[in-house]
C-alpha cells in the first residue's frame, strides 16, 4: 500500500489512507515515492515505490507531462485530467481530475475519481435538456453542455438538408458559421455520419474541408464529431472544437461527448415530435377559426330568410309549413351554437379571451341561464327546479362568461337526462360562490370522469351516438372557469344522474 513513507508516522500515515482523495508523491523525474490506500485502489495492486508514473496514468498526447515538468519548473499549481491505467485489462479504466502542487523537488498529486465529481452531470443533461421543449432552446443548451463537459472553446449541432450540411445552433468560437451551410460530400460531418461513429480532426481550420471553404473565417483547431441517432433516425451531428494550436481532444473527451450525443439525440428527437405536434395543433386551430367564420355567415342568413317565412312576410304559411319552419330553426340555432363553441375555442387557445368584470346578483345570473335551456327542458319534459337560498349574493365577475358556463352544464343536464329533473342549487361561502346543477340523467362511468375536460371528448362517441355536441362544452367551461379564478367539480353515478359544480370567487381578483 505505501511505496515510501515520507514521515515514518503511522497516524499521519492513516489519516492520509483514511482520505476520498488519492495522494501521489513523485519525484523530479516523476516516479512515485508515495502512494496512499485510494491511490492503491484505483489501481488494484500495490503501487511499489519508484515505478515512473506514466505506468499509473495515461498522460494524454504528452502534454499533461509537459505540464507536470512546468509545475516542478515554476511551482505553480496546475488541475489536471487523467486517465487511469488498469493494473487488470478488463478492468475498466476511470478518469480523475487532479491538482498537481510542488513540494520540496517532487510532486504531490491529490486527485479524485470523475464518476463524483463531473460524470453526474451527463444526469443533469439529461434533466437539462428534458426541462426546455422549444428546439433553438435545446440545440442552444446542448452546445453550451457539450463545449463544457469536453473542455472545448465552441460546439455546434449540425444537420443535413438535402446534399448540404447545415449549422443550426452554435456557440463559441463556431458562432460565425450558425446559419451557413456547406457541401455535405468530402466533409467530415459526412464521414461521422456514415461511420455512425466519432471521427476527429486536430487541425479542422488547416483541412480545407467543405465548412472551412464555406466559412473561412472560423478559427478552428481540433475538432471532434458525433453522429446524433434516435430510434433509428438519424438527426445530424454534434461538434465540439478548440481554437486553432489548442491541444488536441482526450479519449477522455471523446468517450464523454459519445454519451452527450446519446442523450442529447433523445432530448432532439423528442423535441422535434413536439414541435411537429405544435404546428399541427396550430394549423387545426387556424383551420377550425376560418371554417367556423366561413358557416356562420351563410348560417346567419340562412336564420334570417326562415325567420321572413315564418313572420308570413312573403305570404301566409300553413300549419305544416310553420311546422317545419320551427324544425329549422331549431336545427339552425343548434348548428350556431356549435359553431359558437368553436369560436371560442379558438379564442380561448389563442389566449385572446379577457375578463370584463362588473357587479351583479348571483339569482340574476342563474335565471338567465335557465332562460337559455327552458325551451328544450319543456321539449323533452324535463322538470327545472332551483333553490336559490336565502338573501341575494353580489358577485363581481365577468357575467357573460359565468352565464356561459351555466348554460353550457344546464344544457348537458338537459341533454343527457331523458326522464326526471334538473336541479340549479346556489350556495354562498365565505369568499366564493358554488352553483350545482345536479340531474336525474345517465351519469358517467367513474373511469370517464377525468377524461371529459379535454377538448372533443365525448362519453359516447360511436357512429349511432344520440346525442349531439362538439366535446367542447366541458372543456371551454373549465377553462373560462380558471379564466374567473374558479374551478369545476363533478360526482356522477353511471345510470343514476350527475352534478356538476361551478365555484366562483365573490370578487374577481384579477390576474
Ligand atoms: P358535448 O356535450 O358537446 O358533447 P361537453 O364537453 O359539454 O361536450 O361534454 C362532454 C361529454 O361529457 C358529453 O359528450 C357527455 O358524454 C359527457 N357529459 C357531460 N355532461 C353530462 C351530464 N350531465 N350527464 C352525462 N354525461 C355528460
Amino acid at each position: 500500500m505505501i511505496a515510501d513513507n515520507p514521515t515514518n508516522d503511522s497516524t499521519l500515515d492513516g489519516a492520509l489512507d483514511s482520505l476520498d482523495a488519492g495522494v501521489l508523491l513523485v519525484d523530479h523525474e516523476l516516479r512515485v515515492t508515495y502512494a496512499n490506500a485510494r491511490w492503491t485502489a484505483w489501481r488494484g495492486v500495490a503501487i511499489p515505490s519508484g515505478v515512473p508514473l506514466a505506468t499509473l496514468v495515461e498522460l494524454a498526447a504528452g502534454e499533461s507531462l509537459l505540464e507536470l515538468k512546468a509545475t516542478l519548473a515554476d511551482g505553480e499549481p496546475r488541475m489536471l485530467h487523467f486517465a487511469l491505467r488498469p493494473a487488470h485489462a478488463d478492468s475498466a479504466s476511470r478518469y480523475i481530475v487532479s491538482t498537481v502542487r510542488r513540494v520540496g523537488v517532487g510532486l504531490v498529486i491529490e486527485a479524485r475519481a470523475e464518476t463524483d465529481a463531473e460524470l453526474l452531470p451527463l444526469y443533469d443533461v439529461a434533466r437539462r435538456l428534458a426541462e426546455v421543449v422549444d428546439m433553438a432552446e435545446v440545440l442552444r443548451t446542448l452546445c453550451d453542455i457539450a463545449s463544457r463537459q469536453c473542455q472545448g472553446s465552441g460546439a455546434a449541432v449540425l444537420r443535413m438538408t438535402g446534399k448540404l450540411g447545415e449549422v443550426v445552433a452554435a456557440v463559441g468560437n463556431v458562432v460565425p458559421a450558425r446559419g451557413r451551410c456547406f457541401e455535405l460530400h468530402g466533409s467530415l460531418m459526412a464521414e461521422a455520419l456514415e461511420h455512425g461513429e466519432l471521427v476527429a480532426d486536430e487541425n479542422f481550420g488547416g483541412s480545407g474541408r467543405p465548412l472551412m471553404r464555406a466559412v473561412p473565417e472560423l478559427l478552428l483547431g481540433p475538432i471532434l464529431i458525433a453522429p446524433l441517432r434516435a430510434h433509428g433516425e438519424t438527426l445530424g451531428v454534434l461538434a465540439v472544437t478548440r481554437a486553432a494550436g489548442g491541444r488536441p481532444f482526450h479519449d477522455r473527451e471523446r468517450d464523454r461527448l459519445r454519451v452527450l450525443a446519446d442523450h442529447a439525440a433523445l432530448a432532439v428527437h423528442k423535441s422535434l415530435l413536439l414541435q411537429h405536434a405544435q404546428s399541427a395543433d396550430r394549423a387545426k386551430g387556424r383551420f377550425l377559426a376560418t371554417m367556423s367564420h366561413e358557416l356562420r355567415t351563410p348560417l346567419t342568413a340562412l336564420a334570417g330568410y326562415g325567420e321572413l317565412l315564418a313572420d308570413q312576410v312573403i305570404g301566409p304559411m300553413t300549419e305544416s309549413q310553420l311546422d317545419i319552419l320551427e324544425r329549422m330553426r331549431s336545427v339552425t340555432n343548434h348548428l350556431s351554437a356549435m359553431i359558437e363553441e368553436i369560436l371560442a375555442f379558438t379564442s380561448l387557445e389563442e389566449g385572446r379571451e379577457t375578463v370584463r368584470p362588473s357587479e351583479f346578483l348571483a339569482e340574476d345570473l342563474v335565471r338567465s341561464a335557465l332562460a337559455a335551456v327552458e325551451p328544450m327542458a319543456e321539449q323533452k319534459r324535463v322538470a327545472l327546479n332551483v333553490k336559490l337560498g336565502a338573501g341575494s349574493v353580489r358577485i363581481t365577475s365577468d357575467i357573460d362568461k359565468a352565464r356561459q358556463i351555466l348554460v353550457n352544464l344546464l344544457g348537458n343536464a338537459v341533454k343527457f337526462t331523458d326522464a326526471g329533473s334538473v336541479s340549479v342549487r346556489l350556495r354562498k361561502a365565505s369568499t366564493s360562490v358554488r352553483l350545482e346543477v345536479q340531474d336525474t340523467g345517465i351519469g358517467i362511468a367513474a373511469d370517464e370522469l377525468s377524461r371529459l375536460f379535454r377538448p372533443f371528448a365525448q362519453v359516447d362517441t360511436g357512429l349511432t351516438r344520440r346525442h349531439g355536441g362538439t366535446g367542447l362544452g366541458l372543456y371551454i367551461s373549465r377553462r373560462l372557469a380558471t379564466l374567473l379564478g374558479g374551478h369545476i367539480e363533478v360526482s356522477s353515478e353511471l345510470g343514476i344522474g350527475s352534478t356538476f359544480s361551478v365555484v366562483l370567487p365573490l370578487e374577481w381578483q384579477g390576474r
